[in-house]
């Protein structure tokens, strides 16, 4: 088996980064949007600040209360789409219920939208047309996949999840790469049995779905899940000593998809278009 070593391969993609925004005229300068106080989501916030800030990006970070209206949220946007030193903009996500998350992500200028969710980007995504961005996770698997010589050409991938930041991004993002796509949920029947024709799995629930030797021979299973089992400890979907005696190659968790995000986020936010 061999493991797939995200933190390795995320500090390689970053120091390309690096390299590349040092020689850039005009200097990348991320601003990213915080609503109200969830601890996961300033963590998140600090963590992308730290990294963008380590390889020369510029970034603002705007705090708003978690009463902010969704104007006040629009108006900002606008602000900073029409603020030419801006090439980047992102929200953090989840937003408080009484705001409309589809409003604000469509009202992100698509060329700054380095979260690859405004909808201009996920048709072109669609389409095979090249977005401005991809979202971050599945861009991140993708480079991942790429560093060892993974080639999803032909092979049955089977993605766990079918949500607009992973799941449904990569289910595209791999048929776009001529896979043969599977994706299950929570409706899906008999998933056991589909995850056993899988020669490549990518696992995107956040509960412990993938256990005993039900994986086939010599695939490949990235694990996106990210969440602390009942000790606290974190932890991913795949029960990694066991599912790792029987496949051929395996991301952990901590250290397989999460890095990789990150370094494709600052990856997209070194790609300046205005
Ligand atoms: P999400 O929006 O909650 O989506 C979870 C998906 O799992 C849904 O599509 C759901 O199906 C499906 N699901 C739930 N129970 C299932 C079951 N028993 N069988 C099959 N499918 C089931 O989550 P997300 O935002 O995609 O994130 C998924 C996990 O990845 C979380 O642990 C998150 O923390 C982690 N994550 C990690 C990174 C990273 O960088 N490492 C990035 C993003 C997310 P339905 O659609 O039918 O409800």
């Amino acid at each position: 088996m061999i493991l797939l070593d995200g933190k390795k391969v995320s500090e390689r993609v970053l120091d390309d980064v690096k390299e590349r925004v040092e020689h850039l005229d005009k200097k990348p300068f991320l601003n990213v949007i915080l609503v109200g106080n969830n601890p996961a989501s300033i963590i998140y916030v600090n963590n992308k600040r730290k990294a963008a800030e380590k390889i020369g990006i510029r970034t603002n970070i705007i705090e708003f209360p978690c009463d902010v209206d969704e104007k006040t949220l629009l108006d900002t946007i606008d602000e900073l789409n029409k603020d030419n030193s801006v090439t980047g903009i992102m929200v953090q996500l989840p937003l408080p219920e009484h705001i409309n998350k589809n409003n604000v992500i469509k009202s992100i200028l698509p060329q700054k939208d380095v979260d690859g969710f405004h909808p201009e980007n996920v048709g072109k995504m669609v389409l095979g047309l090249e977005p401005y961005f991809y979202p971050a996770t599945p861009q991140g698997i993708l480079m991942l996949l790429d560093e060892y010589k993974i080639n999803p050409e032909g092979k049955h991938a089977v993605v766990i999840g079918r949500s607009n930041i992973v799941g449904k991004p990569m289910s595209q993002m791999l048929l776009n790469r001529n896979a043969t796509v599977t994706v299950c949920h929570s409706y899906t029947p008999n998933l056991d049995e589909i995850i056993k024709t899988a020669d490549i799995l990518i696992s995107a629930v956040g509960k412990k779905i993938v256990r005993c030797k039900m994986v086939k021979k010599n695939s490949v299973v990235i694990d996106v899940g990210i969440f602390r089992d009942a000790n606290g400890k974190l932890t991913g979907d795949v029960d990694f000593d066991i599912v790792s005696s029987s496949c051929g190659f395996i991301s952990p968790v901590p250290g397989g998809v999460g890095p990789m995000t990150i370094a494709s986020l600052m990856y997209n936010a070194s790609k300046v278009y205005c």
